[in-house]
């Protein structure tokens, strides 16, 4: 199966329908509530391919609905990346819809620097040998994110 590449023009509406709809299902699964709130957070998230900030959400939010509280938005992010619906790359400081919640995977990451397209690695996982070589070093791993930064097709053409 050719996998969807998000390098290619594509109809990103379906992104997000397909995002809201695995949402839906983890959260009936782990029996939590998908509030408006959270559903709304999850859709601003899934925007664009690219990172987004707290403070970028709270802006467009409050747009939408008003005055919101800050940590109302940083419990949102919470309960989403308790679910795996997102995640949270460290070196931007900012958030990324999850294109496949519904399988185990870790955070890895590509990053394009000229364009902030974030792609989820898929099929290679060097956490494997980082772990090896951790426990070489006696090094508890609590975090086990990836992130690498370059330069995508797209941007290279
Ligand atoms: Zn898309
Ligand atoms: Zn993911
Ligand atoms: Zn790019």
């Amino acid at each position: 199966m050719k996998k969807k590449s998000l390098h290619h023009p594509h109809n990103h509406t379906s992104c997000i329908a397909n995002a809201i709809l695995a949402a839906e299902k983890i959260s009936l699964k782990k029996k939590v509530q998908l509030t408006p709130l959270r559903r709304d957070i999850l859709k601003i998230i899934w925007g664009s391919h690219k990172p987004i900030k707290a403070y970028t959400i709270l802006s467009i939010l409050s747009k939408k609905k008003g005055v919101v509280a800050p940590l109302t938005i940083y419990r949102g992010l919470d309960f989403l990346l308790e679910l795996g619906l997102i995640h949270r790359l460290e070196s931007l400081n900012a958030f990324i819809g999850c294109p496949h919640p519904l399988s185990i995977h870790r955070s890895q990451f590509f990053i394009c620097t000229t364009c902030q397209d974030v792609m989820e690695m898929t099929t290679v996982s060097p956490i494997n040998l980082i772990k090896k070589e951790a426990e070489v070093i006696n090094f508890t791993i609590t975090e086990p994110i990836i992130e690498i930064k370059g330069c995508c097709q797209k941007c290279r053409i």
